[in-house]
């Protein structure tokens, strides 16, 4: 069993003190999927320093000199793993940027050109911003050959471009349903991986303020028992103590656990 970690929004607004706080004692033994927002844009967010809430303009990675020399020395050590997390992450009157903007090829070949120059790596995996991807989306990340993690991805074959797996995935997603006696409206992370011609996906399970270590194990344990793989998505700049607590205690439990291991999460997609 193969368990992760993917860390939303480091971006030209984050201290590289706070990853190293939050991380520092987490990432020797499991690295850490950084999903990093290339351009980011200025304004009011809790992710967001107060005094950019009015900038309303990108700001690229770069632009913050002691986080990319940071990331770049943590990419190296082998300690994360770099994903693209949208373009600027900002969230337009009709929807949020994957599924509203414009331009999405192009923001995701600029993005992933982007960090890949910057940061002296490869982008396997891409995470759509709020988790939301239009049918376009969808799409242009399929054609980019990029890998997928979200956190509850919609199976609606009519929210999805056709392709022969389509159908397919659509009915292992409904018996696994079935066999955890889910209801059609119930919350549900199908614990493998989920491939199509061009791409993979794979859910994440949320750590957020307010998830407890029961909730995690349970859902771990159920990934488990599936035969599935596991991985776990937080924000650096929600973590406390409290959070933190529960995320040492929770990967406490996975290593306690026969058979697990600790991967960065481009291996999830690997073949078994
Ligand atoms: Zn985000």
């Amino acid at each position: 069993m193969k368990v992760a970690i993917r860390d939303d929004d480091t971006s030209f607004f984050t201290d590289p003190a706070r990853l190293d706080h939050v991380y520092h004692d987490v990432w020797d033994r499991v690295p850490i999927c950084l999903a990093v927002v290339p351009h980011a844009m200025g304004f009011a967010d809790k992710a967001i320093p107060e005094r950019y809430w009015q900038a309303n303009r990108p700001h690229p990675l770069e632009d913050n000199g002691a986080l990319v020399a940071r990331l770049r020395a943590l990419v190296e050590d082998g300690k994360v793993t770099i994903a693209q997390h949208g373009f600027t992450h900002e969230d337009f009157s009709d929807g949020y940027e994957f599924q509203a903007a414009p331009d999405l090829e192009s923001r995701l070949a600029r993005g992933q050109a982007y960090l890949e120059q910057v940061l002296a790596t490869r982008i396997r995996i891409f995470v759509p911003p709020h988790n939301a991807l239009s049918k376009r989306g969808l799409q242009a990340v399929s054609a980019a050959g990029l890998n997928l993690l979200g956190s509850f991805l919609s199976f609606r074959p009519s929210l999805r471009p056709w392709e022969l797996r389509t159908a397919a995935n659509w009915w292992r997603v409904r018996a696994y349903r079935s066999t955890t006696n889910r209801g059609k409206s119930d919350r549900l992370i199908y614990p493998h991986v989920l491939r199509y011609t061009r791409h993979a996906e794979f859910g994440c399970h949320g750590l957020i303020p307010g998830t407890t270590l029961e909730q995690l194990v349970a859902a771990f344990e159920e990934a488990r028992r599936a035969g599935g793989h596991f991985c776990l998505a937080t924000h650096y700049w929600e973590v406390d103590d409290a959070m933190k607590d529960v995320l040492r205690r929770f990967l406490d439990h996975a290593a306690r656990t026969p058979d697990v291991r600790f991967v960065a999460a481009e291996r999830l997609f690997d073949a078994e």
